[in-house]
């Protein structure tokens, strides 16, 4: 069913006032334009790859961890929640979030930075940045033109962040991060649903795993706000049961604090249209200031405590000297290339044979990469 806009709210991203795709196409019968862009989403291979991606816990570490594709949906369900309760795009909100961490490579932060390295001489490695070139142009399947043809809004907030290099490569879709200015709505509530995700579910993992307990985790005072109150209500309730609940209800105060704090953001900013949120200099989009000093301090707990735990960074470790072999060995040796990728990396410019290395890379699932690694070490 085509997404009604006349119950949208007069700064939300409606199809009238799209921007279009770089390559015109008819309209769809029976779709509305952002649905295109989420079913294209869910088509593509990059997204069916994140079932295989790190989220914090390397995959075949536990199947009850979240892993990419999870964690997508998880932002994605809080994203819609928050979009219904604006009046926004639901639509193109899921999009958004489905997409956004499509350009994340094997084993999460530790793949990152080390391409990151890797790249140094070439520009580097952005995932954001990465994301939009899997839409824009690695996905190769459909006949008349390279990646998905996206919307321009669902492009825009797929590139959370930029640097003003790349922006400036980029178009209209770089502009704001050379002047500065804001993307939709619907494009910073992901942004901030990303971190909800994050931040409780890896809580959730980390517990799961044993590197948290629950005394440490009283050093959160919104997590020991929300415990405190669960626990009078369930005493006899085992750990289990009281972690979970006392999660969901952080979460849930967490986002009754951004859409309340964001509707008053609106009330003072008073926009017609979404012009006038795109070219504010500062968000709309926030919690309360006091919500948001817990939420950054929630980052830093687990920043301390979890993703530098001496457990999860030995999986770091193991991670770059992964990457760093598998990158090296491409570089130095055409013959090290898999079949697959051989094909595609022959027919190269010579200038872009590092970046589409690179791209190979960044492309792949952790197991593939353990067994790539593993196949180059015995070569
Ligand atoms: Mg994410």
């Amino acid at each position: 069913m085509l997404d009604d806009e006349s119950s949208y709210a007069c700064y939300a991203a409606t199809e009238n006032q799209s921007q279009g795709r770089i390559y015109n196409e008819a309209k769809p019968n029976f779709r509305g334009e952002y649905q295109r862009d989420r079913d294209r989403i869910i088509h593509s291979s990059a997204f069916r790859r994140l079932v295989y991606k790190t989220q914090v816990f390397v995959n075949h570490e536990g199947d009850l961890y979240r892993t990419r594709l999870t964690h997508s949906i998880e932002v994605s369900q809080i994203s819609r929640t928050i979009a219904q309760a604006l009046s926004l795009n639901e639509t193109l909100i899921e999009a958004i979030a489905l997409a956004h961490d499509l350009g994340h490579t094997p084993f999460g932060h530790a793949g990152q930075d080390t391409l990151n390295k890797c790249m140094h001489s070439e520009g580097g490695f952005e995932h954001n940045y990465q994301s939009l070139r899997v839409v824009d142009q690695l996905e190769a399947k459909y006949a008349q033109f390279d990646g998905l043809n996206l919307t321009f809004e669902t492009r825009e907030g797929i590139l959370k962040h930029c640097s003003a290099r790349n922006a400036r490569n980029l178009g209209l879709i770089g502009e704001r991060f050379l002047n500065r200015t804001q993307p939709s709505l619907e494009a910073q509530l992901v942004n901030i649903a990303d971190a909800i995700a994050y931040n409780h579910h890896d809580i959730d993992d980390g517990v799961r795993a044993g590197l948290l307990c629950f005394e440490q985790l009283n050093e959160i005072s919104l997590f020991r706000k929300s415990f405190d109150s669960i626990k009078l209500k369930f005493p006899h309730s085992d750990e289990k049961r009281l972690l979970h609940e006392s999660l969901r209800h952080m979460i849930n105060a967490v986002i009754n604090d951004l859409i309340i704090n964001t509707k008053l953001m609106l009330n003072d900013l008073n926009p017609k249209s979404i012009r006038d949120i795109r070219k504010n200099n500062l968000v709309t989009a926030k919690f309360s200031d006091g919500l948001e000093i817990e939420h950054i301090k929630m980052k830093q707990f687990l920043n301390s405590n979890l993703y530098k735990h001496a457990k999860v960074t030995e999986m770091t470790e193991r991670a770059e000297t992964m990457i760093i072999k598998i990158f090296e060995s491409y570089a130095s040796n055409e013959k090290s290339l898999p079949e697959s990728f051989n094909r595609i990396y022959r027919d190269t410019k010579k200038a872009n044979k590092l970046r589409a290395i690179c791209d190979y890379i960044a492309g792949m699932t952790d197991r593939f990469a353990i067994a790539e690694y593993e196949r180059l070490v015995e070569l």
